[in-house]
């Protein structure tokens, strides 16, 4: 029997899968307390974290006998990686379990913002009526997505945004322009310049790498097709936020939706308010009520085989 640490939410489905067979402790709150989560990381077998846990120095150090750290989601840069390997620690993300949810996400935003008229019930109940100003959105379908990272968020999006009658073009920096999975998604494949340049909205779908932090800073921006818009659901520190704002103000940028920051949760930002078409979300774009439970399931399920 193992002792498996859960450091912060899990489905308490999945957590009664993993308590039927092994020794669990559920604390949602532990993440919080840093000297307890290192006092139970020390009898742990397994910690099972989502992304406010850093999984590295005096915690991965407390970690003498763990064998697994499980990962209730993708992003891994939360996690030292290499450290863990070093210590013989697997490290279980929950790979394609959340894509769906992020991936609506950026297609509920891209028509949102696109059209750029639904920020008005302020001013419609205020008898405002500002119908001449709002008239002239655009359409989602015949505009042109680009994506940057086709992985499994990117491959998702982009079958629904096929599906919406969107041209989709997808820039990969692992995958060649003609990489059998862009013919078999209907996506054109191309450099990232010719997509930063096309595209009428850009999503992006990458991990935080000393390669992928600072992409979309304020010259990239600059780069884009006026009025295009932007969606970062990937990770802070990839865009600069305060490029962003000044783009929107300027109109370079016909719109934007956030959902992830350089520092989680956001502090008081006065240079975000009052920003035009702009949506901030706090990191909920792969956190839906049936991701919640794909991803407890999927991760419960290989933390049992682990085991097994
Ligand atoms: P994935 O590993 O399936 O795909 C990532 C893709 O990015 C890969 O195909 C990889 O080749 C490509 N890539 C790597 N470096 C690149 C670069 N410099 N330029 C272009 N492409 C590059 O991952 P995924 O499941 O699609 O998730 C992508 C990221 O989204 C995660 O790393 C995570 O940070 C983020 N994410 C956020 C949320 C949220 O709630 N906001 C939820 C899930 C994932």
């Amino acid at each position: 029997m193992a002792r498996i640490v859960i450091c912060e939410f899990m489905d308490e489905r999945a957590v009664a899968r993993l308590e039927a067979a092994h020794e669990v402790l559920y604390d949602p709150q532990l993440v919080g307390d840093g000297a307890r989560l290192r006092a139970e990381a020390a009898t742990a077998d397994v910690l099972v974290v989502r992304n406010l846990t850093q999984v590295r120095g005096e915690l991965l150090a407390a970690l003498t006998r763990c064998k697994v750290v499980g990962r209730l989601g993708v992003g891994l840069d939360n996690i030292d990686v290499p450290a863990c390997e070093a210590r013989g620690i697997k490290v279980i993300p929950a790979t394609g379990a959340n894509a769906l949810s992020v991936a609506e996400y950026v297609i509920a935003s891209t028509m949102l913002l696109l059209r750029g008229a639904f920020a008005s019930s302020a001013a419609v109940a205020a008898g405002q009526w500002p119908r001449a100003a709002l008239g002239n959105g655009r359409e989602t379908a015949g505009q042109t997505l680009g994506i940057i990272g086709f992985g499994s968020i990117g491959q998702t999006t982009a079958r629904l945004a096929r599906g919406l009658g969107m041209r989709v073009i997808a820039y990969d920096a692992m995958l060649q322009r003609d990489a059998p999975v862009f013919a078999q998604t209907g996506v054109e494949g191309v450099g990232l310049d010719e997509l930063v340049r096309n595209a009428d909205a850009i999503t992006l779908h990458v991990p935080l790498l000393d390669t992928t932090r600072g992409l979309f800073n304020a010259a990239r921006i600059g780069e884009m097709k006026k009025g295009a818009v932007l969606i970062n659901t990937s990770r802070g520190h990839i865009v600069d936020i305060d490029a962003v704002a000044a783009a929107l103000r300027t109109g370079q940028l016909g719109g934007a939706a956030i959902d992830v920051f350089d520092v989680e949760p956001l502090p008081v930002s006065p240079s975000l308010q009052d920003c035009p078409n702009l949506l901030l979300t706090p990191h909920i774009s792969g956190v839906s009520t049936q991701s919640n439970e794909r991803v407890s399931v999927m991760i419960a399920d290989k933390v049992l085989e682990s085991f097994s």
